[in-house]
């Protein structure tokens, strides 16, 4: 998933030499920034009130977008906030963590015009079209600065469903305990088979060369793809310690033919968003609830489709023109994504940091009626016909019609298959905005 998707050598996102734009009626698929600008919107007006509640800071906001894409959710954003004047003043930087070099350029010149960009330590940097402000582009959040003394709001819009991940099957124990375990060239013998192999034991779904097809198979259509998914034989050093990392996974081993689908990177972004917001723990012996944070500050929002509390399954694939394709077709050519799991995610931020609260997932469609979908169409719907849904739909009609896109709860509607979570400072119950509390 991870060469395919961002190898510098013809990843999906990163290859040098695309014919085609991934975004889009003419790419593979369209996202909810890209469909209404209201949707950005109404993420800047959720920082706005997170800022609002986390006592209207004058200094040392930073704003975090991880897997900005065209840039289009940035730019609404940055838009709206501008109208909040101490707020915009508060904000020293936007930090975009992409890693893409052509998605990379797209975002400069939507957000910084004919700025110049400069290559810096870090990454690259421009100024905001709209401000001084300056942009700064990493290629993983890593790279970002982490100062205590700053508040990052963090926004991550289909991010995560882009990084790779393993899946397991249960299986039964089988009368002969296999010796060995999977190593990168074969099998490997382990020393002493333990005991628990007489219980099911998690085996790693592995990507395989398909079997080639039989000489005396008359010719397919559309030729199978190179790879599947295979059992691996024996236990693979993944499948051995990460269906360890949570009791979620554990409760579903003795069953055999669970499958499961598990993130590592996910979760690590997660605990990262966590401890810049919420501090890391401070060595034992102190209360658990100091951390390097002494004031927990920011929050992090994160947008994208999976289930709100059971763990993905089988869920991996391919997109390419708007259509499911195996995920194994023209590698590099198509795009991968997988479900989120976002209870992983919250347990990872909590653990990551006792700083932190996270609240939902809730569905988009209730999060996005709860900012204020309806009402900010109405008004924009007035706007004369300069009012547009961004997928070609122009006045009010569009305005509905794309508003209906992202709030559809029925069959598969983005309302209800996008989820949304946010990781806050711990806050002794106060609500959050969108997640049932209110601006107080
Ligand atoms: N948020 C945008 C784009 C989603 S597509 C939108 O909703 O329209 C995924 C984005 O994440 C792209 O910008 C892609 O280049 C970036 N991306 C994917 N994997 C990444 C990784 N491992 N590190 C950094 N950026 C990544």
């Amino acid at each position: 998933m991870r060469q395919c998707l961002t190898s510098p050598d013809g990843g999906y996102y990163t290859a040098q030499n695309r014919d085609r734009d991934q975004f889009g009626q003419k790419g593979d698929f369209v996202t909810s920034p890209e469909i209404s600008q209201i949707f950005g919107e109404l993420l800047g007006i959720w920082l706005v009130a997170e800022w609002m509640a986390q006592w209207r800071k004058s200094s040392g906001v930073e704003i975090v977008e991880v897997g900005p894409g065209r840039g289009t959710l940035m730019d609404d954003m940055l838009r709206t906030i501008r109208n909040f004047k101490p707020l915009a003043a508060s904000i020293e930087c936007v930090y975009l963590v992409e890693a893409s070099p052509s998605l990379r350029n797209k975002q400069k010149q939507l957000l910084c015009g004919d700025e110049p960009m400069e290559e810096i330590d870090i990454g690259f940097r421009s100024r905001s079209k709209y401000s001084d402000l300056p942009v700064i582009w990493c290629e993983d959040i890593r790279f970002v600065p982490n100062d205590p003394t700053k508040t990052p709001f963090i926004f991550a819009h289909e991010f995560f469903d882009a990084l790779p991940i393993h899946a397991f099957q249960s299986v039964a124990p089988s009368p002969q305990t296999p010796s060995t375990i999977q190593g990168l060239n074969g099998p490997v013998p382990i020393s002493k088979p333990t005991s628990t192999a007489l219980t099911p034991q998690w085996r790693e779904l592995v990507v395989t060369p398909s079997p080639s097809p039989s000489l005396n198979a008359s010719a397919p259509t559309s030729p199978p793809p190179d790879f599947q998914l295979s059992l691996a034989k024996a236990s693979t050093p993944n499948s051995l310690v990460l269906p360890e990392t949570s009791p979620r996974y554990k409760a579903l081993k003795p069953h055999p033919g669970s499958v499961i689908e598990i993130c590592p990177e996910a979760r690590s972004y997660a605990a990262e968003f966590a401890r810049r917001i919420g501090g890391s723990p401070l060595p034992s012996k102190t209360p658990t609830t100091q951390t390097t944070k002494p004031i927990p500050s920011g929050a992090a929002l994160i947008l994208d489709y999976g289930p709100s509390a059971t763990i993905p399954t089988s869920t991996l694939r391919g997109i390419r023109a708007h259509a499911l394709v195996s995920p194994f077709a023209s590698p590099g050519q198509v795009d991968l994504s997988a479900d989120v799991d976002f209870t992983a995610l919250a347990e990872a931020a909590v653990e990551a940091s006792p700083g932190v609260e996270v609240h939902g997932p809730v569905e988009q469609g209730a999060w996005l009626e709860r900012m204020g979908i309806r009402e900010r169409a109405a008004m924009l719907g007035k706007v004369s016909g300069a009012a547009q849904g961004k997928d070609g739909e122009v006045g009010n009609e569009g305005v509905r019609r794309s508003v209906e896109r992202l709030v559809e709860r029925g069959g598969g509607g983005m309302g209800r298959l996008y989820k949304v979570l946010a990781i806050v400072p711990e806050g002794g119950g106060r609500g959050v905005v969108g997640f049932g509390g209110d601006v107080n």
